[in-house]
């Protein structure tokens, strides 16, 4: 990396800032905390913005360029939902306040709660969980509770399909579940044999995510659902992919029990880099009282000179409190305004075009790489990253190859099903010109495999940093390369 340290671009006296000229006694600093003593850098206020901006380059992002990260619904994040969530009455206002002061916050997400159990067929949501997982992590704790209540404690074990996202796993594990993974089939379904000789009296639930990681929609889904039911086990529902079934199916309506929905993947937030995110959990009306809280409702409807008054409740048998105080509320002001902005039509429109942007890629990235699915997709794709005939070349070498063609790689290695898989998933924000550009680099990558293979072993060739230990770059991480020499 070539990018100097600030320390390497500082110069002795150069200022950022000048203050006017004191009007009151000067006091000393205590010691250790002088200028000269903390070493900082000198720099004027434009080598500050130009150091700053240009190492926010060396990152891809979403505003910079395509970023076809399968499963994480790499969308546009528009701007109006920073603009909203930075307003005053939302950002300053503090948890601890008492809730006459905060009646607008409570508004909101009561509004959005309605809109989530509207757009999701589901009776009751609650806002607090912090991200997808950790509304896994909910659902697999109700499941629990439900069946103890129920004084069904042999039921013990959680299927999770073969092609299920690793949190699924770990969260039901995390529960004190035994998982038990359920193959598919060969068009990508859950394989309903192995599903029938697991449902017996031991069965709490099932995990399944639809459309699956796969990009495909369970056909079977209604009858997925039945079977584990009358076996006496709930479904959860994962709702990571949402974004393909928007306006379309409602989740609640086909018989999930419960579902989280990633608000910062459907309903447009950044993410990447550890968050924060959102993940509120839906149910059915007969789990209402099992959700965590505290659940925003109206404690006076109000008449027609004063507004309904909002306060906060626990359900009766809640499983608790998952987050301090509300879990995220600026992701939830920017996820209420997309859904504002969109309306139902708007959010119908999403799905639709998600789905026909997928389709459209699909169609032309599987000239040259082979789809082992080979059925119309929901929002995102997987094809194999390799060749019979070019054996020294993997997914992770074409993935980089894309680094210097601009684009942000596909998923690689997921879902495990898939040898060598590469999950595109574009979303409905990109246009036809991106779409096929991308198809042109992916079709010119093939091409090189063959002629040149070093080219995309080799890759990336024009990034700031070419192949890094990824494991170790996630292990270790050093996020402060200075630490003030008096500490
Ligand atoms: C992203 C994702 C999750 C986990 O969600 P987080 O918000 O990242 O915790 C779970 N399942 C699937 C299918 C996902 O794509």
């Amino acid at each position: 990396m070539t990018e100097k340290t600030i320390y390497e671009l500082s110069q002795p006296g150069r200022k950022g800032f000048t203050f006017p000229a004191s009007d009151v006694p000067s006091s000393p600093l205590p010691k250790g905390f002088e200028r000269e003593a903390v070493n900082l850098p000198e720099l004027s206020e434009l080598d500050v913005i130009r150091h700053f901006t240009n190492l926010s380059h060396l990152n891809h992002s979403v505003d910079g360029g395509f970023y076809p990260l399968g499963s994480c619904t790499m969308k546009y994040n528009p701007k109006i939902n920073e603009v909203a969530s930075r307003l005053p009455g939302f950002s300053q206002t503090h948890p601890l306040q008492p809730i006459t002061s905060v009646q607008g916050n409570l508004y909101l997400m009561y509004q959005l709660q309605e809109w989530i159990q509207e757009i999701s067929g589901f009776h009751k949501v609650s806002l607090t969980p912090a991200a997808g997982a950790h509304g896994e992590l909910v659902g697999a704790l109700i499941i629990k509770k439900y069946h103890e209540d129920n004084n069904e404690t042999q039921r013990v074990k959680i299927l999770i399909p073969d092609s299920a996202h690793g949190t699924n796993p770990a969260t039901s594990s995390m529960s004190g579940f035994v998982v038990v993974p359920l193959p598919s089939d060969e068009r990508g379904n859950v394989d309903l044999d192995a599903l029938k000789s697991n449902c017996d009296e031991t069965l709490a639930g099932l995990m399944l995510t639809n459309p699956n990681t796969l990009g495909l929609f369970d056909e079977n889904v209604v009858e997925v659902i039945e079977m584990v039911h009358t076996a006496g086990g709930l479904v959860y529902g994962d709702g990571a992919n949402l974004n393909a079934l928007l306006g379309i199916l409602r989740p609640g309506d086909v018989g999930f029990d419960i579902m989280h929905f990633n608000l910062h993947k459907t309903f447009s937030t950044p993410h990447g880099g550890g968050g924060p995110g959102s993940g509120p959990v839906g149910v059915s009306e007969s789990l209402a009282e099992y959700l965590p809280g505290p659940i925003v409702t109206i404690l006076d409807e109000g008449d027609e000179e004063n507004p309904p008054f909002y306060g906060l409740y626990m359900p009766e048998k809640s499983i608790g409190r998952m987050k301090a105080f509300f879990g995220h509320f600026g992701v939830l002001v920017k996820a209420f305004t997309y859904i504002a902005m969109h309306g139902p039509d708007g959010l119908r429109d999403i799905g639709v075009k998600a789905v026909l942007n997928a389709n459209y890629l699909m169609e032309k990235v599987k000239k040259d790489y082979f789809l082992p699915y080979d059925r119309i997709c929901m929002h995102e794709f997987v094809v194999e990253g390799t060749w019979k005939d070019v054996p020294s070349v993997h997914a992770l070498d074409i993935s980089k190859r894309l680094i210097d063609y601009g684009f942000h790689p596909p998923t690689n290695y997921f879902p495990l099903i898939v040898h060598e898989a590469l999950m595109v998933e574009p979303t409905e924000t990109e246009s036809k010109q991106t779409l096929d550009a991308f198809a042109a680099a992916m079709k010119a990558i093939a091409q090189e495999a063959r002629e040149n293979p070093e080219l995309l072993t080799k890759a990336p060739h024009t990034a700031p940093i070419r192949r890094t230990d990824e494991v170790k770059a996630a292990r270790d991480l050093v996020l402060c390369c200075w630490t003030p020499e008096i500490l």
